[in-house]
């Protein structure tokens, strides 16, 4: 079976200003310390690369350069929460990949549920969104995900199916290590109503297969597959104890340090 990464991301969502991002920063460090096994560059005495726990943070687009900047000395990586597809010109209001990158970003979340649902975000556009991620060294987190309709109607294979296949035709397969993919059951987000981790395995299982049937098994194997939807420090153990699961996109409970390094801890710990 494939070794693949294990990957915490934390999406802060339309939280936090400047001070407050630098203040979590600050505060997240202490609770790291000590818990030297997480990557990249963790302390010496921890663990191989490939048994860390890559922790990546998402803060709005207003505080990237200062987080960027309090994160330089620590094993955390930067996210944006979206990306514009073209690279510049006249599009006002949008970010390109390229500016991102300039601001330390090394992910960037793409078809997050509330941009599909609030600002039109469609499989094309986050097609060209991940396109335009890969070509510039980004890795892209893609979401995808079912509402609780598309699951009572027993549509969620069709709907994960269609949403990966999507985004994902025409990626070469040798990028399959640098793509992401979330599975965040759209009624599970932010509800305090996580999906059960058998739901979880059974979408990361037909995930894999659509992965596979689009990129040959060893490429699809390379594809980490995360699971996003009300994740706590309570919940993540037993996500993670599956082995389809490879690591959490987590929202609300992100936003406090204290819950975000317990979190951390526990991810690691059971990797
Ligand atoms: C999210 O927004 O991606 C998310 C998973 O949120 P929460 O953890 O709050 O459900």
């Amino acid at each position: 079976m494939a070794q693949r990464q294990r990957l915490i991301v934390g999406n802060w969502k339309m939280h936090k200003t400047i001070p407050e991002a630098r203040d979590f920063v600050e505060r997240l460090a202490k609770l790291l310390h000590g818990q030297a096994k997480v990557g990249p560059g963790g302390a010496s005495a921890g663990p191989p690369p490939d048994k860390m726990v890559t922790i990546v943070i998402a803060p709005p687009f207003t505080a990237l350069s200062a987080v960027a900047a309090a994160i330089k000395s620590l094993p955390i990586s930067l996210s944006a929460q979206d990306a514009y597809w073209e690279d510049h010109g006249a599009f006002t209001g949008e970010v390109s990949v390229p500016m991102l990158k300039d601001a330390g970003c090394r992910y960037v979340i793409v078809g997050h549920s509330e941009r599909r649902r609030d600002c039109g975000e469609t499989d094309v556009t986050v097609k060209k969104k991940v396109a335009a991620a890969l070509r510039h060294g980004l890795r892209p987190i893609l979401c995808v995900g079912e509402t609780w309709e598309q699951r009572s109607n027993g549509q969620t294979e069709r709907v994960l199916s269609g949403q990966l296949t999507e985004a994902l035709t025409g990626v070469e397969k040798d990028r399959a290590a640098d793509v992401v993919v979330a599975y965040e059951p759209i009624w599970a987000i932010g509800s305090g109503r996580p999906a059960t981790a058998e739901q979880a395995r059974d979408a990361h299982r037909h995930l894999r297969a659509t992965a596979t049937a689009l990129w040959g098994q060893d490429a699809g194997g390379r594809l980490p597959i995360l699971y996003g939807g009300s994740v706590t420090p309570d919940n993540i153990g037993e996500f993670l104890a599956r082995g389809e699961v490879d690591g959490a996109l987590v929202g609300g409970a992100c936003l406090d340090p204290a819950q975000f390094a317990k979190i951390l801890a526990i991810a690691q710990s059971n990797s």
